[in-house]
């Protein structure tokens, strides 16, 4: 007879789906293991315990119960709930992007420390306005693209050797450096600074990785090279990076 089980993880809610007449289906992104699906029963009545604990980018310690492979949730008690997203449509905007670039890019049931090490940080200093959103927004996509498995390869030209080359070009199919005139295909420029900056960002970690400055219009390269990327890598779109973009 199969058994139930306690497991409490700390997470953070990426996507809340209502389900049958009260439910709703919980992605959550746990360190130990990776991205979890857990239905909160109730959740949707007026008379629900679970309070904030289950809300969509609130990072809560729960208690599931485990019942064959299926987890549900028991518990929710918020560690952080980024109230400063939750009072900023723009801030709000890019929050929900980065929630659901983090469950379509995070691995099922493996660990992910560093990608949610990268999205807590991210998102206080988001609901904090400690950095621009443009600022976050580049750091999340370059980030989540080498923790995920592609990470580019920004060393030196990879046709000539050349360290800084003059007109740097990220090609987005290889992921490799180089020179403009040696490049081939789609490609993102950037400049001296900008390239600086995302060797830095594949780098750092994840406590350092927003003590950094940067130059405008080096921060909308870095911002387009890191977009780009990323999206090619996941193969797809985010309606909620459309809507944040309307935004701007
Ligand atoms: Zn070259």
């Amino acid at each position: 007879m199969p058994t139930t089980e306690h497991v409490i993880l700390r997470g953070l809610v990426l996507r809340e789906v209502d389900y049958r007449d009260a439910d709703r289906m919980l992605t959550i992104l746990t360190a130990e293991q990776g991205l979890v699906s857990a239905v909160a029963r109730g959740a949707r009545r007026k008379s629900s315990h679970f309070g904030a604990g289950t809300q969509l980018l609130v990072y809560s310690e729960f208690t599931f119960f485990e019942y064959r492979g299926k987890l549900s949730v028991d518990a929710a008690e918020p560690q952080e709930l980024f109230l400063g997203l939750r009072s900023d449509i723009l801030r709000l905007a890019l929050a929900s992007y980065i929630a659901e670039a983090l469950a379509a890019c995070a691995p099922e049931r493996s660990p992910a420390s560093a990608l949610l090490g990268d999205a807590l940080n991210l998102l206080y200093a988001l609901s904090r306005g400690l950095r621009s959103e443009a600022v976050i927004k580049a750091v999340f996509e370059l980030r989540a693209s080498a923790i995920c498995g592609w990470q580019p390869d920004l060393e030196e030209c990879a046709v000539c050797g050349a360290e800084t080359p003059e007109d740097p070009v990220v090609e987005i199919a290889s992921g490799e450096l180089k020179c403009a005139r040696h490049a081939s295909g789609d490609r993102a420029e950037l400049d001296t600074a900008s390239l600086a900056a995302a060797r830095f960002l594949l780098h750092a970690p994840s406590k350092r990785m927003l003590s950094f400055k940067l130059p405008e219009e080096s921060l909308a390269l870095l911002g387009r090279m890191a977009e780009k990327f990323f999206l090619d890598k996941l193969e797809r779109g985010f309606g909620t990076l459309d809507f944040y973009k309307s935004l701007l």
